[in-house]
């Protein structure tokens, strides 16, 4: 079977070495480039696995402000991201939010939930 390479930036940490993955599908056959074994665990993950924290907003109706900024609770599989930002795109919140409060659980079916990440409280009449 024919091997590949793919090349990537390391963001185990702020250095952000450029490494190059030879690999046979999501087999991996070496790792060059990274200065230490998170590079190694990075690389194997992007390319079994790929996944990346989001953060973004949700909007609220009623509140101080007119969105709310929400996290997942872990990182998210990155083929799906796209995807979760359309069914983030269709939620509206009710004023008042809770710091911690699920904004979208399981999304996408991914065990993930979404989380608000600060409080918000209803406008003042
Ligand atoms: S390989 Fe190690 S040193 Fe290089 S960016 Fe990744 S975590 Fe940092």
């Amino acid at each position: 079977m024919a091997t590949e390479e793919t090349k990537m930036i390391c963001l185990g940490c702020p250095v952000g070495c450029s490494l190059t993955v030879t690999h046979n599908k999501d087999t991996i056959i070496k790792v060059e480039g990274t200065q230490c074994n998170i590079g190694i665990e990075f690389a194997t993950s992007e390319i079994r696995d790929p996944r990346r924290m989001i953060a973004t907003t949700v909007r609220v109706k009623g509140g101080i402000h007119p969105l709310v900024p929400v996290y997942t609770a872990s990182p998210f599989p990155k083929p799906l991201i796209m995807k979760l930002m359309e069914e983030l795109r269709k939620i509206e919140l009710e004023a008042p939010v809770k710091i911690d409060q699920v904004v979208l659980k399981n999304a996408l079916g991914t065990g993930i939930d979404v989380i608000a990440s600060r409080d918000l409280p209803l406008a003042p009449d």
